[in-house]
């Protein structure tokens, strides 16, 4: 099987689930505009923890689960963030890659929807960006922050809501958490930005 057979069996999967998922179906419409787009693999040591300890799946993200560690090796895993934001501890234990949007494998101008991954222990911190997210998990879970709403444990099938520039930020304890994430609105291409100032 080829890689683009691979990444396109892996879509089907995502397009299930977000077929599956109400909160899904009502933040955005599935893309229809989707085109290949013949992007380079690009590696990164923490993408290989999403083969081996991606966290337990749930009631039908399992599917979906294997079929994105099916890509694991074809994708354009990105970091984004730098070792001075972040810290390197959290940069060795955390990946992400676009699937669709602007910039992903498959190029859409409708909607971003992004692979992250996140290894236990890792605190992610306060950033924000103009497009609308919403957040589903697929395997393992996390503790989601967010500036003016209570905190939440989501395993999977959990999803969480974040408006135009509202803070968030996100907390792993015990499992790591792999989750599919939609963008819609302005700024599809930008990337997140670390929130500046108390909460
Ligand atoms: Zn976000």
């Amino acid at each position: 099987m080829s890689a683009r057979a691979r990444l396109t069996a892996a879509l089907d999967a995502a397009r299930a689930w977000h077929g599956r998922v109400p909160q899904a179906r009502d933040f955005c419409a599935w893309p229809d505009d989707l085109n290949w787009a013949a992007r380079a693999a690009h590696r990164l040591p923490s993408s290989s923890l999403v083969l081996s300890t991606p966290g337990a799946p749930g009631a039908g993200s399992a599917a979906l689960v294997k079929a994105l560690q099916d890509i694991v090796g074809d994708v354009e895993w990105r970091h984004t963030y730098t070792a001075e934001e972040v810290g390197q501890h959290f940069l060795d234990h955390f990946c992400w890659f676009e699937l669709a949007g602007p910039e992903g494998h498959f190029i859409t101008h409708q909607a971003r929807i992004t692979v992250g991954y996140w290894g236990p222990g890792l605190f992610y911190p306060r950033h924000q960006h103009a497009a609308e997210e919403l957040y589903t998990v697929l395997s393992g879970r996390a503790l989601f922050h967010a500036d003016g709403e209570a905190d939440a444990w989501l395993a999977p099938g959990g999803t969480r809501l974040h408006l135009a520039n509202q803070p968030h930020a996100m907390t792993t304890g015990e499992d790591p958490v792999l989750t599919l994430v939609f963008w819609r609105g302005t700024g599809l291409a930008d990337p997140p930005r670390m929130t500046i100032g108390a909460r």
